[in-house]
């Protein structure tokens, strides 16, 4: 069997200040750049992406591949139209030469063009229009995704990841393809089934390690025994202004309809407990000295409301004015730091005057945020250079080893003690080579302000003290609730 592949990746927070153009699937800042043809292969052999999971897969069972094109863009606004039209233009051109017999399509599910709300469902629409019905599609897609009932119908077969840091990217992959093989043997499309939650859960509160996202997928796994169904959660993306907003469970097979009832039922009966702990970022950082105190590991607060993996630029400041105005870097010099700060000036002024040079720095910006207000003010310090990089950083962590991320000049600055990590790329910290390219060992400071929401605990929970989670002003509502909704649907509740 020959496979065409392919992938378009980009969570769309349609309330961020940023959109993704063209250029930002080029540039590879946060993970590969975008790719055509076979340099495909050599790129996404054995990272941990669904189409790398996908390929190892295929190679086991004997399929040959035919690679087409691989978008992929940090989240952020909306892709634009001609971003869009480009990247569907060069899979679709492939689509039409033909020469294979199924397609694989490594996709996010909650990605929003400037001109089509469901972006995932008008790309398999068009790839549908031109393959008819014989040739099966199977596509993966992000535990974030905002499933549509159009997704479903264009697609043979879908299936989502099930874990939140996303440890299991290239094991969905591998699903996709049992997906592949399962449509196969059947001869056509297995049935399928879909409910939608009727609320929105926060990405805190969707974490797989905790309570009660652990025990839902769990029971999935249990229920997939059960029913013989292949089935998926989706929490969803709740910054995505459309009318398909949302979580979503849904599952093919004979018996799917079963497993998912079931399942549906069980996540909305723990309505209550979708919903997590917030601070205010000044009671965060108090909580983190009083910890630090006694404690032998780092404490780790999350500046989830600017993290760059939900559409935040990773340049706002709120942490670093808390961290100044209680004295935590006077309190433990060099050993509180903040990362990653997207600040492209200041990263090249440091490299202006070399390692152990001083210079007046103006860091951060300050942004529109959700409410319609702005961001805390920049911080305008005199700041040491303490450690220089080319930005060029192997990531080591159980979610994206081996895959190397280009950050542009790099820097470390401190002030007052505290630690600044500044880049001219956009990454979230979510692995500790994060810190090390830059001189920081992550486990022998008292205090790391990650901007991250969730992904980070895969590679720093086992070794911190306690992790907070803050929200200063930023692009990215920890409370769903917070935002100005156009296009949700009556039903579906702003909160659990
Ligand atoms: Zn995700």
């Amino acid at each position: 069997m020959r496979v065409l592949i392919a992938g378009f990746q980009h969570e769309t927070n349609t309330f961020a200040p940023t959109r993704a153009d063209w250029a930002a699937f080029t540039r590879g800042e946060s993970g590969p750049p975008f790719l055509r043809g076979e340099a495909m292969r050599a790129r996404l052999t054995g990272v941990n992406i669904p189409i790398g999971g996908f390929m190892d897969a295929a190679r086991t069972r004997g399929w040959q591949l035919v690679p087409s094109a691989w978008a992929g863009a940090i989240p952020s606004a909306h892709v634009t139209e001609d971003a869009f039209e480009r990247i569907s233009a060069e899979i679709l051109s492939d689509v039409r030469a033909g020469g294979f017999d199924a397609i694989y399509l490594d996709l996010h599910g909650a990605a929003v063009a400037e001109h089509v709300d469901d972006t995932e469902g008008e790309l398999l629409a068009r790839i549908r229009g031109i393959v008819g019905r014989d040739i099966p599609i199977v596509a993966s897609l992000d535990l974030h995704a905002n499933m549509t009932q159009r997704m479903l119908d264009q697609a043979d077969g879908l299936v989502a990841y099930r874990e939140y840091p996303h440890t299991d990217m290239a094991a969905t992959g591998e699903l996709a393809a049992e997906l592949l093989a399962r449509r196969v043997r059947y001869g056509q499309k297995e049935p399928t089934s879909l409910r939608k939650i009727p609320f929105l859960i926060p990405i805190n509160a969707q974490c797989t390690l905790l309570e009660p996202a652990r025990g839902v997928y769990d029971r999935l796994l249990a229920l997939e025994e059960q029913t013989g169904a292949m089935l998926s959660f989706t929490p969803g993306f709740p910054a995505a202004d459309f009318v398909d907003c949302g979580p979503a469970v849904w599952g093919h097979g004979i018996s799917a309809a079963q497993g998912v009832d079931e399942l549906a039922i069980r996540i909305e009966s723990l309505r209550t407990q979708w919903r997590s702990e917030i601070l205010e970022p000044q009671s965060a950082v108090q909580r983190a000295l009083e910890r630090a105190h006694h404690a032998t590991r780092p404490v780790i607060i999350a500046d989830t409301q600017d993290n760059p993996g939900a559409g935040g630029d990773s340049n706002t400041t709120g942490m670093l004015h808390a961290l100044r105005i209680q004295q935590a870097g006077r309190r433990f010099p060099g050993r509180v730091a903040l990362g990653l700060l997207f600040d492209p000036g200041a990263a090249a002024a440091a490299h202006a005057v070399g390692q152990g040079g001083s210079f007046d720095a103006v860091l951060g910006l300050s942004v529109p945020t959700f409410t319609g207000g702005s961001s805390d003010a920049p911080v305008a310090a005199r700041v040491t250079v303490r450690h220089l990089s080319d930005g060029r950083v192997t990531l080591k962590g159980p979610m994206m080893q081996g895959l190397t991320v280009s950050l542009g000049p790099c820097a470390r600055v401190e002030l007052e003690g505290i630690e600044v990590l500044l880049t001219s790329g956009k990454k979230q910290l979510l692995d500790r080579e994060l810190y090390r390219f830059l001189g920081i060992e992550p486990e022998t400071m008292k205090i790391l302000v990650n901007k991250s929401s969730v992904h980070f605990r895969a590679d720093f929970a086992p070794f911190a003290e306690e992790i907070l989670v803050a929200k200063a002003a930023g692009p990215m509502a920890a409370d769903p609730a917070d935002l100005p909704w156009t296009k949700l649907p009556p039903g579906m509740a702003r909160r659990p």
